[in-house]
């Protein structure tokens, strides 16, 4: 073991040249850090593992004609490295190993797959190792701080704030007030009675210290206060920055709109909580919902979005045929058109007991940074969707054990096959169906929680925390009464305004087009939709499918004076357009 190598990359292959050309690319490529090691069969390993005593990143297996067994080698070598990225590697024309490969990936026995390289420095084999060990590194937590956070480990706040920071892709070092090192560092900033929690912005030359910060001091110190610019209008304000928000502002800004983006949380909304989206067209092996947003963020961005954090959409109105959108800070904002994207909240458990222990034993969602505070911990993640399962295959990894409660029989109709799969394939995960969770107690943090198995009757656990994804609820309280909401609270858009219990109704004779709210030039796409489908695809396909429909808006707005009435717009656009999608507008720029 060279000095400075902080873990080891396994590689066990039983074909000599595989072996060699494997672990020479990494050797070659890696070996200042890790220390990689090769071995020609699972005995071999076995045997030598322990020698460094490093950690492993990364146990590399063979798979194919010499390795039938290989990925049983991996999951028995995985389970002495269970923080190990599990990879399989195959010849490249070795087929046959694609259905085991994708059987193993969906039983989540295995993390990547990458072919042997074929020639010195393959790059596309080291784009992907590169991915590996970004992924083992960002599990392993303790890099670098741009922001450093004392607090304590389970007070609602400090929660609020590291969900916030990691949901927003910033460097964070948590730090619980009660250890020595958050003491000695208390110490260090000279704070004897801090109010915590203590933040403190380790990337600014001074290096300031916020004590018990709101949200808007937090963006005030990372320079994000600069006020909008009161005269101007926009052509589109997006409310919201999930991937509805998100598909739109990419594309209404690459499409030259003058384009504001506001979000009063973290970019990427609930898909950004997700450990991994698995079903998102063109990542096979799934992705981060952090990784997918972020990066659409950054694509918005680049095309010219601007981006307005820390401050929410609070109430709609039109004047003079333009849209005033009022903020959380008091100021407001003026446009020609508007993509409501505020997508859903989590259902809460109604459990007044545990609705006090929040964020002290009993969390909202995945809650993706607290995953790691469960290493020893019984787990229980009530709700049977998908967000539910992919909960507890994340807290899988950490938790002692996870179950999985439901109020019905199965989970056939309300999760994927094959995430029911993979949760029936983890061996510290069951499922357990006709469950209710009835109550809970705690003081600081939750003590117990109580149970009602509908077949046999109530039993108390001690020690569980409780993770509940048991749907969710649209974010629409927000615009008060101006836009036209089903009995649930979405949003009514298109055909569904023309129902006659609609109210607001309509206003206009011409029919709204396909996700046009009640209120002409604003739109409405993804989970805050009523009736849309409440998947990362289809909110970012509604997002872009909304910018169609804007700039057919803006277009109507450019001839709105030289017009008699909407109704005679709308007589027009039936004329030349009855392909229902921009029903209703005179399509782009005929006139
Ligand atoms: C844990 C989890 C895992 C999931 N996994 C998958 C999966 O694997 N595959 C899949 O297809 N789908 C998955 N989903 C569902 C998917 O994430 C949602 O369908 C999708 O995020 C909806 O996008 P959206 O933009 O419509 O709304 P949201 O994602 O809810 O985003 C709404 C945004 O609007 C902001 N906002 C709210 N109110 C206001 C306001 N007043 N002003 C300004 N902004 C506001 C919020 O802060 C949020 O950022 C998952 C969901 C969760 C929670």
């Amino acid at each position: 073991m060279a000095d400075g190598q902080r873990a080891a990359l396994v590689v066990v292959i039983r074909d000599d040249h595989s072996r060699a050309t494997v672990t020479a690319e990494l050797d070659r490529r890696y070996g200042r850090d890790y220390e990689v090691v090769g071995y020609a069969g699972p005995d071999e390993a076995g045997e030598r593992r322990t020698g460094s005593g490093l950690p492993v990143a990364a146990l590399f297996g063979g798979l194919g004609t010499a390795d039938p067994d290989g990925l049983a080698v991996l999951r028995a070598l995985h389970r002495d490295h269970a923080e190990a990225m599990a990879v399989a590697v195959v010849r490249w024309g070795d087929f046959d190993t694609a259905r085991p490969i994708f059987e193993a990936l969906t039983l989540g026995q295995l993390d990547r797959w990458l072919y042997v390289p074929e020639i010195v420095g393959d790059e596309e084999f080291h784009r992907y190792v590169t991915e590996i060990l970004e992924e083992w590194s960002a599990r392993q937590g303790g890099g670098f701080e741009a922001v450093r956070m004392i607090g304590d480990r389970w007070s609602e706040r400090a929660q609020h704030l590291r969900d916030t920071f990691t949901r927003n892709r910033i460097p964070l070092g948590f730090y619980d007030a009660d250890s020595t090192e958050a003491r000695a560092m208390l110490d260090g900033l000279h704070l004897e009675d801090p109010r915590l929690p203590v933040v403190q912005l380790r990337f600014r030359p001074e290096r300031p210290v916020l004590q018990d910060p709101s949200d808007l001091d937090i963006a005030d110190a990372f320079g994000l206060l600069t006020p909008l610019n009161a005269a101007e209008v926009y052509d589109l304000v997006v409310v919201g920055s999930g991937p509805a928000g998100l598909g739109a502002s990419v594309y209404a800004a690459s499409e030259g709109l003058n384009t504001l983006v506001l979000e009063p949380e973290a970019v990427g909304g609930q898909a950004g909580t997700s450990s991994l989206i698995r079903n998102y067209p063109g990542f096979p092996t799934g992705i981060s919902g952090n990784r997918l947003t972020f990066s659409a963020y950054q694509q918005a961005w680049a095309f010219g979005s601007s981006f307005h954090f820390m401050r929410s959409g609070q109430g709609i109105t039109t004047a003079d045929g333009l849209l005033r959108l009022t903020l959380s800070d008091g100021a407001s904002v003026v446009s020609r058109a508007v993509v409501v994207a505020t997508g859903a909240a989590w259902r809460r458990i109604g459990v007044p007991e545990l609705e006090a222990l929040t964020g002290r034993g009993v969390f909202y969602g995945a809650a993706v940074s607290e995953a790691p505070a469960m290493r020893g911990r019984q787990v229980f993640v009530v709700g049977g969707g998908n967000s539910a399962g992919q909960a507890a295959v994340h807290l899988s990894r950490y938790a002692d054990k996870v179950s999985v409660l439901i109020r019905r029989a199965s989970l056939a109709d309300t999760m994927s096959d094959y995430l029911i799969r993979e949760l029936q394939a983890l061996p510290n995960v069951d499922i357990r169906p006709r469950v209710q969770v009835v109550g809970g107690a705690g003081s600081d943090f939750l003590e117990t929680v109580t149970v009602r198995d509908l077949d046999s009757g109530v039993e108390t656990a001690e020690q569980a925390v409780l993770f509940v994804l048991i749907g969710s609820e649209p974010r629409t309280d927000w615009a008060g009464g101006a836009l036209a909401r089903d009995r649930w609270g979405f949003l009514l858009t298109g055909a569904q305004l023309l129902d006659d219990d609609a109210s607001p109704a309509w206003p206009l004779e011409r029919p709204p087009a396909l996700l046009e709210t009640s209120t002409p030039g604003v739109f409405a796409a993804g989970d805050v939709r009523a009736g849309s489908v409440k998947r990362v695809a289809s909110a970012v396909a509604e997002g872009a499918l909304a910018v169609t429909l804007v700039h057919a808006h803006l277009a109507m707005l450019t001839r709105a004076p030289t017009r008699a009435s909407p109704g005679r717009v709308e007589r027009e656009g039936h004329a030349r357009s009855p392909d229902g999608v921009a029903h209703g507008f005179a399509v782009g720029g005929e006139g």
